[in-house]
């Protein structure tokens, strides 16, 4: 099943090789600050060097999408490489990061918002866009803000606006604070929100590139992703690929919480595997790693893994999913043998349904009926055959939606009984015992 390499061990990102060197805002995140991390360095240059210039150290990097789809940058990026129709091109920055366990994005904003508006600059020059909208999550009120003063410090010094860093580029950077709907980290949810609108996903096509944000060719890319692309241009594709494996290259941030001894955010390279990555920056698992129950990799959307799969897992786009889960957002949630787990899965399940936009109905319907199900799960309060029954529901969901939430409903679910039907069973098994008189017959 898992056909990654195993037991490759790492010795570290190295300190020379990290991009954000401002997590956790111990340095001054204003431009003096960002001036001396290295940010702002021969960005006029990288500008004159042209958009294909541009394009072709991300294409060569092999960066990734890092809001959790994994889609190659450089190939998004190009399909805003179109002859002019006299709309203008936006760039949207995804950063309404609302997934649970998901943390990463918020640190750049705050300690590092400069890497992001210098980001801005250099992937709208590579798609030619005349303007970015970051679209911020409304609860990150001092991201927000720091990200306000850091774009008013760049006008003042001329790195954007009119004649961008004096390359004869214009540019212009605004922050639009989102209302606190997770729907909204959808792209074209977002999209709509941003013109006004309730945040309800579109359908597609037509994609973003070509009917976007007012109407206008659009790219919508996440916060890490946009912040690495100077980096990239400075120091050369080819450098950024030599971390991790082929197609899955780079270095990453992930966010480790949960049952972890000190959970934090933390750069490390790409493909490091799961245990390395937790015992190397995380002070490893409570109790240690052999009361490891399970851990949720990538964020809530992507199915859970039981401790004999984490033993041995990479982190990267392509082992995770060799193991039927995702890196998703890089949010490792970290479950020890206290955890309940059915109860878990049951709270995401309750969190999809509070946060579906009704739009359509296997969505809408379908979150309420995993909700239902999950919650008697929990109780134990259910019959064997309706764990067949849920995950019978979890198809019917996935892929049959307009936006990716009604697939990321339904892989926790799959995820658990994938890995932890007995434990379900058993479950059922003793509140049958424990309350004779409650006749569960009626449910089947
Ligand atoms: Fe809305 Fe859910 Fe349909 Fe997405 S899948 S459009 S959240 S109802």
């Amino acid at each position: 099943q898992n056909s990654q390499p195993v037991s490759r061990t790492y010795g570290g990102l190295k300190d020379q090789d990290r991009i954000f060197t401002n997590l956790y805002s111990r340095h001054d995140f204003r431009l003096k600050g960002a001036l001396k991390r290295g940010d702002w360095y021969k960005t006029k240059e990288i500008l004159e060097k042209g958009h294909e210039f541009i394009l072709q150290e991300i294409k060569s990097s092999g960066l990734r999408g890092r809001g959790g789809a994994g889609f190659p940058s450089g190939l998004k990026w190009s399909f805003m490489n179109k002859p002019p129709d006299g709309r203008p091109k936006y760039l949207v920055i995804n950063a309404d990061e609302g997934e649970p366990g998901t943390c990463k994005d918020r640190e750049i904003m705050r300690g590092d918002p400069h890497k992001l508006i210098e980001g801005c600059l250099v992937a709208g020059k590579s798609m030619n866009a005349t303007a970015a909208y970051i679209y911020i999550r409304g609860e990150f009120y001092n991201e927000a803000s720091n990200l306000q003063e850091a774009i008013n410090e760049s006008y003042a010094a001329g790195f954007i606006g009119k004649n961008a860093c004096g390359s004869g580029y214009d540019f212009d950077v605004y922050i639009h604070r989102g209302a606190g709907a997770y729907i909204c980290g959808e792209e074209t949810a977002l999209i709509e929100s941003l013109e006004g609108k309730q945040g309800k996903p579109r359908l597609k096509p037509p994609f973003p590139a070509d009917v976007g944000l007012f109407g206008c060719p659009t790219t919508v890319a996440n916060v890490e992703t946009v912040a690495v692309a100077p980096t990239i241009c400075r120091r050369g594709g080819k450098w950024f690929a030599s971390f991790g494996r082929e197609k899955n290259s780079g270095t990453k941030l992930f966010c480790i919480s949960g049952h972890v001894n000190h959970p934090c955010t933390v750069e490390e390279e790409m493909s490091i595997p799961l245990k390395e990555l937790i015992e190397r920056h995380c002070g490893g698992v409570r109790g240690g790693w052999d009361n490891l129950l399970a851990i949720i990799p990538g964020g809530s959307s992507v199915p859970v893994l039981p401790k004999s799969i984490c033993d041995d897992v990479l982190m990267d786009f392509d082992a995770l999913r060799d193991v039927k889960s995702g890196l998703g957002t890089a949010a490792v949630i970290v479950m020890d043998k206290s955890t309940d787990i059915v109860s878990a899965i049951s709270r995401l399940s309750a969190f999809y349904k509070h946060e579906s936009c009704g739009q359509c109905t296997p969505c809408r319907e379908g979150t309420g009926w995993l909700m239902n199900m999950m919650s008697r799960f929990e109780k134990g309060y259910a019959v064997p055959r309706e764990i067949d029954m849920i995950e019978e529901l979890t198809k019917q969901i996935e892929g049959h939606t307009i936006c990716a939430l009604g697939d990321a409903a339904a892989w926790p679910v799959q995820g658990l009984i994938r890995h932890f039907r007995p434990e379900l069973e058993a479950r059922m098994r003793s509140y049958a015992i424990a309350t004779p008189d409650k006749d569960l017959s009626k449910l089947s």
